[in-house]
Formats: C-alpha cells, structure tokens, sequence
C-alpha cells in the first residue's frame, strides 16, 4: 500500500534504489526535497534557530538555555495549530500506528513532524544548506563531512577557495615565466 503524504511512519526502512543509507535518510529525504521546492515558512525558521542555538559558543551559557527555552515556545506555538492522529495501520505481535495529520495543512504538518522526528532522533543538524554560498539548496548530511547538494558545487567551491587561486596564480606565473613558452609567444608574434 502506498502511503499517504500525512501518514508518518517512524519505522527507517531500507531503500531499494540506493546502496548505502545512513539513519534518517527515508524520512529526511521527501524533507529535502521539500525544502528545495518550497524553501521558506516555519520549517526553515526552525532549522535556521536551531543551527544558530548548535553554534552558539558556550554550551552552559545563560544564554544558551535562554535561547533554547525560546525555541522551544516557537516550535510549540507551530505545533498547536496542527491536528494529528495516531491510526493503527496494522495489528500482531508488534502494531504498527502511524500519525495522521489533519485539517487544512497537512503538508506543513506532516513536514514540521517528519523535521521533529529527525530532531528526536540527534539528526536534526544534518539536515543543512549546501556550503557553496552562491547555491543554497538542502541536503542530508549521511555523514558529516558532507557539506556540498551536488559534486559541482564541491569543484566550484574548491575552485573559489583562496589557496586553489594562489596555485592558479602561481602555476600562470611560472608558465609565464617557462622559456618554452616564451619562445612560443616570440614565434607567434
Ligand atoms: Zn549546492
């Protein structure tokens, strides 16, 4: 059976299609995808505090806990305006239930859940922007050192970095300086 958009399972599941998938990756997925098409809304107010709360220096700090207390009324403030219920989508040994969002949001709904789901989980953080600053989509880190949506934008930001245009730049000069080159540029002239 395919399931509904507002049917949140938190069973992790393997997929099929990919050979390597890291916790969170089934329900981070469709959130990305998301993210990507719609981009703004309480979600993305979400995962912008909560990265600022993650960064913040001081982990014991006044205002770490200040910080967190604020959060935690947005997200519940959110949360109030959405109706979800548990429906038991399969019974035995082991039921499975799923929770079912309701009324006129169910999309805003089911993604608000499925981001809380990967917070409950410690997942949240991977959940992130790509690190090219000129490109701006979401991704899911499976691992840590993923910073980049797509290979290109890992070239174009290795590209862009000082120390590759330094060896740019010191590579021209010295083939500038080749006297093969030279000689070439001499014979062209
Ligand atoms: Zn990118």
């Amino acid at each position: 059976m395919r399931k509904s958009p507002h049917h949140v399972s938190r069973t992790v599941t393997k997929s099929r299609t990919q050979q390597r998938t890291y916790p969170g990756q089934d329900t981070a997925e469709p959130l990305v995808k998301w993210l990507n098409r719609v981009g703004t809304g309480d979600l993305v107010e979400l995962l912008d505090t909560a990265e600022r709360y993650r960064k913040l220096e001081y982990p014991e700090s006044q205002t770490k806990s200040k910080i967190a207390g604020l959060l935690k009324a947005k997200i519940n403030s959110i949360l109030i305006g959405y109706k979800f219920s548990p429906v038991v989508d399969r019974i035995g040994h082991r039921w499975k239930v799923e929770w079912c969002a309701r009324g006129s949001n169910v999309v805003d709904a089911w993604v608000f859940l499925f981001a809380i789901d990967l917070a409950e989980r410690g997942l949240l953080h991977k959940l992130k922007r790509c690190a090219n600053p000129t490109c701006g989509k979401w991704l899911f880190a499976g691992t840590d050192s993923k910073r980049f949506h797509s290979p290109s934008c890992a070239v174009k930001n290795f590209h862009s970095r000082d120390e590759w245009k330094q060896h740019r730049a010191d590579y021209m000069r010295e083939w500038r300086q080749n006297p093969r080159t030279k000689s070439r540029e001499r014979r062209r002239r």
